[in-house]
């Protein structure tokens, strides 16, 4: 067999070995909640669409007038010709609702944060991550080719000492942190984060691919509090709550400015197709009008933890640590038998032997069918595992 196949065979065949080979299952999303698969109707507790907008009308409404209006693609990158109107209002729109003087839209969050990052830091500078962060944060530290630290997840002790001994040798520093972890649905302490930035001359960026349109009333986690937490960095994406495609950052005017003369992922990537933009606008419009419906996913999550006596949501998600991949993708087997598609989580995307069940919850879950998953959940996989 030719070097390359045989490679490439052999990595798989490891990877089967430890349980950790992954494939994707084709998967008809009817909406936000209710998915086919094989043949099979399963509710969805694995999607990241919190509020339904995917399919809401409106929304899909707004991306087929944006195809009439400017076509199926943007023809180039934001740079050359591809700005067409729609990105300035949405970037005002995200600003306004972040509070920040102005807004940057990326191809996605992954692009937006392999973007971001190495325009601000370079060789000289310093980056401090938290051990949970998002694989694309990590992404764009190693793009920066900054000296990297990365401190324990949460321990505000641990960032402390790690500013203490690195800062003085480097020219900047940034803090990057996620504001909602995606695999473990608990919020960074961004206001303790944010005092050791100011104390230590650093900036602070999070990724709140999560919070926006949840938590804040709408506006993410750094609105958690009711005030604003001194985050200089918003980023996020387009593509979860707001139910359409793309990533963002807020921020000042000058950065800003910035992004838009050396992102690299900005400039040298085609812009958005316009119904992505369109699609985002009209999501925004669903969001600053309904805080009742943000609200909801958490309500949600809350239900389901205080019945399945499990610690109290913080977000949407939920993950259930079960330890060893095999064990997780018996739970999520056991749940697909009950019609409950919850996907396993395993590593590297969390750390090794802490394979979980992760469950995302949304405004439309129903009351009865949280109440048969929590039992389920307690009962069977649970009790078994205690
Ligand atoms: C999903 C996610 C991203 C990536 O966003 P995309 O728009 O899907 O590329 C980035 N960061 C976090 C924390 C995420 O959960």
């Amino acid at each position: 067999m030719p070097s390359l196949e045989a490679f490439a065979d052999a990595k798989l065949e490891e990877l089967a070995a430890r349980h950790l080979r992954r494939e994707l299952s084709e998967t008809v999303r009817e909406d936000g909640l209710w998915v086919t698969r094989g043949g099979r109707r399963y509710l969805s507790f694995s999607c990241n669409d919190y509020l339904g907008l995917t399919h809401r009308p409106e929304v899909k409404a707004a991306a087929i007038a944006a195809i009439e209006c400017y076509g199926a693609g943007a023809g180039a990158s934001r740079l050359v010709t591809g700005n067409y109107p729609l990105y300035a209002q949405l970037e005002a729109r995200l600003a306004r609702l972040k509070g920040t003087e102005a807004a940057c839209v990326f191809g996605s969050g992954f692009l937006a944060n392999v973007g971001i990052i190495p325009a601000l830091i370079g060789r000289e500078d310093l980056l401090l991550l938290d051990a949970c962060s998002h694989s694309c944060l990590f992404a764009g530290a190693q793009l920066s080719r900054a000296h990297v630290e990365i401190f324990r997840h949460n321990e505000m002790d641990h960032l402390g000492e790690l500013l203490a001994i690195h800062r003085s040798r480097h020219r900047h520093a940034l803090i990057l942190t996620d504001g909602v972890f995606s695999m473990d649905g608990d919020l960074a302490p961004l206001d303790d984060i944010g005092r050791l930035a100011s104390t230590h001359d650093a900036w602070l960026m999070t990724d709140d691919a999560h919070g926006l349109g949840v938590l804040g009333g709408g506006r993410g986690s750094v609105y958690m509090r009711g005030t604003k937490a001194p985050v200089d960095l918003q980023m996020g994406t387009l593509s979860k709550a707001l139910g359409s495609y793309g990533g963002y950052l807020c921020a000042s005017k000058s950065v800003i400015a910035l992004m838009r003369t050396r992102a690299r992922s900005l400039i040298y990537s085609t812009a958005l197709p316009p119904a992505s933009v369109a699609a985002a606008l009209a999501a925004l419009d669903i969001i600053e009008r309904d805080p009742g419906l943000c609200g909801s996913p958490l309500e949600k999550a809350r239900t389901f933890t205080r019945l399945a006596n499990l610690p109290r949501a913080e977000s949407p998600i939920v993950p259930l640590l079960l330890g060893d991949p095999v064990r997780a993708l018996e739970a999520q087997a056991l749940l697909e038998r009950e019609g409950f598609l919850v996907v396993a989580i395993r590593p590297p995307t969390v750390p090794a032997g802490t394979a979980r069940l992760r469950f995302a919850f949304t405004a439309a879950h129903p009351h009865s069918e949280i109440e048969r998953l929590a039992e389920i959940v307690r009962t069977r996989i649970l009790e078994r595992a205690a």
